[in-house]
């Protein structure tokens, strides 16, 4: 999309940019283009276009000026999408970028698909989505990633990004069992849950945390994609350490003016590009991903994270873990 950088974000960019280190890994991005779907694009989307991997990563050079970039791609998951097409595009696209991606995959996409994708150097894991079982607000992980490609993950030891369905997320009792139950079923799969396991709003997380420390396991993780509550990162910065976050963007939707913002129980992403903002005063909503990158600065400082750890977070951890995959991938 045609990223617009304006005065507040300058400025926001000012405060929090002495913390952002040298070297970004952006553990989740989407690209895609107008023609990967199965008829036409969704209405939805169209405000990201364009959105083919050239303009998402010009688009995080702007707003992380003078850093240097690695990402892991993959497509855009819904319905919509022609999963096949999209695939090969997000993987001619690593290929030629020197990136990785993450294959889209729905309970239908067969294994010989997978293995073909997963001939290429670039790919190194798997990305479901909720949207793909019949009962998407309320589906068990396995509803959207069977067992056959779970096992099969498991064989080739790759990363599954996962965003949970579930109003709680990660902490909604059945969510917690089947992730604790997978991770042991499933050893050499990095499971990455995304968006901090789906923890956009911090009710579920602070009436739960006891429970959040039972993820404490090797081979889980969490990235940060679109949070920008600091509360929320407070609480996986201090239960899971720095090892265990991994930076993601969510770009596209890291390039629109807004957030997360909490109603009741439930929460919206509200952003000047799609909603009407009024107030009695002028108001100027920040990139999503600056409000997400002020939220970790605030989080940081109240868990006393050091410079060290925040590198872990920014791209020590997704490298180690993509050179893990990929060197047993080569043994597999
Ligand atoms: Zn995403």
């Amino acid at each position: 999309m045609d990223l617009k950088i304006k005065t507040a974000d300058r400025r926001m960019w000012r405060e929090i940019r002495d913390i952002i280190p040298e070297n970004i890994f952006d553990f989740h991005v989407h690209s895609f283009r107008e023609d990967g779907f199965l008829e036409k694009i969704p209405e939805s989307l169209k405000i990201y276009l364009p959105c083919d991997t050239k303009t998402v990563l010009t688009n995080l050079k702007k707003t992380f000026p003078g850093r240097k970039i690695k990402a892991i791609l993959t497509g855009w998951p819904s319905i919509d999408s022609d999963i096949e097409k999209q695939n090969e595009y997000i993987a001619l696209q690593a290929e030629k970028r020197n990136l990785y991606f993450l294959a889209l995959v729905s309970p239908h996409t067969d294994l010989a698909t997978i293995e073909k994708l997963l001939k290429k150097k670039e790919c190194i894991g798997l990305k479901p989505y909720k949207c793909f079982a019949k009962n998407s607000e309320d589906a068990r992980i396995t509803d959207f990633i069977p067992m056959g490609q779970l096992e099969f993950a498991n064989h080739y030891g790759l990363i599954i990004t996962l965003h949970l369905s579930r109003r709680a997320g990660v902490v909604d009792p059945v969510n917690l069992r089947d992730i604790i139950n997978l991770a042991e079923k499933f050893p050499s799969i990095k499971w990455n849950l995304a968006h901090c396991g789906r923890s956009f709003v911090i009710y579920y997380i602070e009436k739960h945390k006891d429970c959040l420390k039972e993820l404490n396991k090797e081979n889980i993780y969490f990235d940060t994609a679109a949070i920008s509550d600091s509360e929320v990162f407070t609480y996986f910065f201090s239960i899971f350490g720095s090892n265990k976050i991994l930076f993601g963007s969510d770009s596209p939707i890291s390039f629109l003016h807004g957030k997360s913002v909490g109603f009741g129980y439930d929460w919206a992403f509200i952003a000047e590009e799609t909603h009407k903002i009024t107030a009695s005063f002028p108001v100027s909503p920040c990139l999503l991903l600056y409000e997400q990158l002020m939220a970790m600065h605030r989080a940081f400082k109240k868990v006393g994270f050091t410079r060290g750890d925040i590198e872990l977070i920014f791209s020590i951890n997704a490298n180690r873990i993509v050179r893990d995959v990929i060197s047993r991938k080569l043994k597999v």
